[in-house]
């Protein structure tokens, strides 16, 4: 039976404590508040290369979280038994404009994907713990085969400026499958297509922030290349909920967790300047973009909805409008 994504509640489950790497990220987050609101313990990791306490603040002393600072590259050490881990610890923005970029954090990319996915399935394995890896669409690098099935497998540069983001997550995926294999390890991965919504950095270069931030100054919005390359996003309420009932789940295989909705770039910088009345337009940048921007982007999500029984809710002019106020009320 196909449950609806609203009526969702996870009575069938008992409260689990959970490990949550890059608790203090944008989607880790949210993962946090959820789980926590669903019933479960949370203890949170993360070093703050690219997330912010500020992520968290609202969760200071709430019994059911517990944060431990930790580079998941080192060996982990959680002081009790969990039940499941989500890992999540990772760079995730494309732009080497930005600082939080991970083509400015190549090798601390390739150590989060690499040991610390290592560090976390030892965790799952010394627990005997379901784990979620967070993949991503990248994996599919600049694909070739539209929409994206999880048995496409991609067409990636090895070793080009996005590789230590793309070859990371594909290592990660091969290792959790591994241990799943050899070890019999209850390991799951999503591969989470352009997710976006409150908490994200402001500055940390991917489009959905740096348009809104532009909008909101008024200033046009920087369209990398002509702007007919596509993508689909997804509003990280609905996306927290695909991870979660994949969580809850015994599914191995990888599934893509996104929203099909496609939209140029184009049309997407139009969405939002319309939305803000930003009269300044856009203007068109080449030689921006780390290693080669993929052409088009699109999940197809019926492993998902068959299952997992999701499929997303929120269309992307309703997930601009929730997100706006988290970036006004972040205005530097
Ligand atoms: P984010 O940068 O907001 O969050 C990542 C978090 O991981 C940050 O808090 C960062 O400080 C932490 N982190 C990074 N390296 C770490 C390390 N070595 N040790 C401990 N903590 C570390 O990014 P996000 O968008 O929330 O992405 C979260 C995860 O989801 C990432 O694994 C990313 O690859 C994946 N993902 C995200 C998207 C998306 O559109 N947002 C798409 C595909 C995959
Ligand atoms: N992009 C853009 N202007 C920006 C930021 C991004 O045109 O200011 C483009 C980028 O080149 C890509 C798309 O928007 O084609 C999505 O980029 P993002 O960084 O959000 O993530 P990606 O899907 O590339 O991982």
């Amino acid at each position: 039976m196909v449950t609806k994504n609203k009526e969702y509640r996870s009575t069938d489950k008992h409260s689990m404590k959970i490990l949550i790497t890059g608790a203090a990220g944008f989607i880790g987050s949210h993962l946090c508040d959820f789980l926590i609101k669903d019933g479960h313990e949370v203890i949170g990791m993360d070093n703050f290369i690219t997330g912010s306490p500020d992520n968290l603040t609202h969760l200071t002393g709430n019994p059911k979280f517990t944060f431990i600072l930790h580079d998941v590259a080192n060996y982990i050490m959680v002081p009790e038994k969990v039940d499941a881990i989500l890992h999540f610890a990772s760079p995730a923005s494309p732009n080497p404009s930005s600082p939080y970029g991970y083509p400015n954090l190549p090798i601390q990319t390739m150590k989060a994907g690499g040991l610390g996915t290592l560090n976390t399935l030892g965790v799952a394995r010394a627990n005997n713990a379901r784990y979620v890896l967070a993949s991503t669409s990248e994996i599919y690098g600049d694909p070739v085969e539209h929409p994206q099935k999880e048995s496409y497998w991609g067409n990636v540069d090895p070793i080009g400026e996005r590789s230590v983001y793309d070859e990371a997550k594909r290592f990660a995926e091969a290792l959790t499958m591994a241990y799943h294999r050899y070890h019999k390890i209850n390991t799951g991965i999503a591969r989470i297509f352009n997710t976006y919504g409150p908490r994200m950095r402001l500055d940390d270069g991917r489009a959905v922030p740096n348009f809104l931030l532009q909008a909101l100054k008024k200033e046009p919005l920087t369209i990398y290349g002509d702007g007919e390359q596509t993508r689909s996003f997804c509003y990280v309420d609905d996306l927290v909920l695909g991870i979660v009932k994949l969580l809850y789940s015994d599914e191995h295989d990888p599934i893509n967790i996104g929203n099909p909705e496609e939209i140029s770039i184009k049309d997407l910088a139009f969405t939002i300047n319309n939305l803000f009345e930003n009269p300044s337009g856009v203007v068109f940048l080449h030689n921006k973009v780390a290693g080669k921007d993929p052409d088009r982007r699109q999940p197809d999500i019926h492993r998902a909805k068959t299952l997992l029984h999701w499929s997303p809710t929120i269309d992307l002019v309703t997930g601009l409008k929730k997100t706006i106020p988290y970036f006004q009320s972040r205005m530097p």
